[in-house]
């Protein structure tokens, strides 16, 4: 088998189509929460908490600085604001994705509690044809039969 075909074979029959979906809606999902975090919770918090950009906090190691060469030194610093909108974004993709799969095990419950239908035929004890289930004849051979 040619490598080419063989790509198309696992292109088309495996899930690779919906494997791709996921990822994608995944992807931009992750982006509008990332941004909901970020551009709508977060700023009236830190309104509320007295004027703080929850992105800038940060605890300064060591400050800005030149170096001999008198090149720039980038400041050393946690970023626990950064941190904490990205705990945050984790939170809400995770209890998204915890009600997307309870509300799909609710409906699986669903389908696995229907009761099977009761049978309305049976077959003939003589002639083994199907027959309705509550005959005393059968209609093929007329032999009389047990009420069920
Ligand atoms: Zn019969």
């Amino acid at each position: 088998m040619s490598i080419v075909s063989e790509f198309k074979e696992f292109a088309v029959k495996g899930n690779v189509v919906d494997m791709a979906v996921g990822i994608i809606i995944g992807g931009a999902f992750g982006t509008i929460v990332k941004s909901l975090v970020e551009d709508v919770i977060m700023p009236p918090i830190g309104l509320a908490m007295g004027g703080v950009d929850f992105s800038a906090l940060q605890v300064v190691l060591k400050d800005a600085s030149t170096n001999d060469a008198g090149e720039a030194v980038a400041a050393v610093a946690i970023k626990y604001g950064v941190f904490l909108n990205n705990v945050l974004s984790f939170l809400i993709v995770a209890f998204a994705v915890f009600m997307l799969v309870k509300s799909i095990n609710k409906l699986k419950k669903k389908e696995v509690a229907a009761p099977p239908a009761d049978p309305t035929t049976k077959e003939c004890s003589a002639c083994f044809s199907t027959i309705h289930i509550k005959a005393t004849r059968c209609p093929n051979c007329t032999t009389e039969l047990k009420a069920a």
